[in-house]
């Protein structure tokens, strides 16, 4: 099963696409993911993506695009994947629509969480990550047992460059910009859903399975 994830920065489809990750036995891919590791990493990637990420901008599609196609060819992604930040463009849907064409392949569902601007802010800057292991919490929704510290590993918990609240706002703009056109896309394609992710983050879920089956 090959799936992929819309909707806002903020609008909850990582969490959503590790639960879906978990029960189906497929592999999660973020490219936002993927991109912060090379930063903590130090990697010429990542200071590449950091420029762009610091002011809510995309990385380019070249770059995202080979990125991607990388990690997807990898061993754990064989029995399918959810695919979370990954395309956030045009080019980059028809890139990969084209990719797994050549493998006789083709994407099962795009699952669009739909959540207004106005819930988007307040949930991007009450967001903290963990800055070892990258767990996500939000300070009211989800919030860490011990205030700014780590459940799963005990470090600090911070609230990231691309979280604060101008970038959020310039990051919504890319997004109506750039990525809502691929509603329209996955929409002709006719493998489009769209749940509404104001709903708690397990009904949102429930719903999910409803769509991609028990
Ligand atoms: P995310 O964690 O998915 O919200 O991604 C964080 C940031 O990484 C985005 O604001 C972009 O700067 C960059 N990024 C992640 N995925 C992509 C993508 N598919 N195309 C371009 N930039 C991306």
């Amino acid at each position: 099963m090959k799936i992929i994830m819309l909707g806002a920065p903020g609008a909850g489809k990582g969490t959503q696409a590790k639960m879906i990750a978990e029960k189906y036995g497929i592999a999660h891919v973020s490219t936002g993911d993927i991109f912060r590791m090379n930063i903590k990493e130090g990697t010429a990637l990542g200071k590449e993506a950091k420029t762009y990420m610091d002011q809510g901008l995309l990385v380019p599609d070249e770059l995202t695009v080979r990125i991607l196609l990388d990690r997807v060819a990898r061993e754990d992604c064989a029995n399918g994947y959810v695919l979370d930040g990954f395309p956030r463009t045009i080019p980059q849907a028809q890139v990969l629509d084209q990719a797994l064409a050549e493998m006789d392949d083709a994407i099962d569902y795009a699952i669009n969480v739909d959540v207004p601007d106005e819930n988007i802010i307040g949930r991007m800057t009450g967001r903290r990550a963990c800055v070892t292991c990258g767990a996500t919490y939000h300070i009211v929704h989800i919030p860490p047992k011990q205030e700014g510290i780590c459940d799963a590993c005990g470090k600090e918990l911070v609230l990231r460059d691309d979280d604060r609240e101008e970038t959020v706002s310039k990051r919504l703009s890319v997004y109506h910009e750039q990525t809502q056109l691929l509603i329209d896309f996955y929409t002709a394609k006719g493998i489009l859903r769209t749940i509404d992710g104001t709903e708690k983050m397990q009904d949102v879920f429930t719903n999910i399975v409803t769509i991609l089956g028990e």
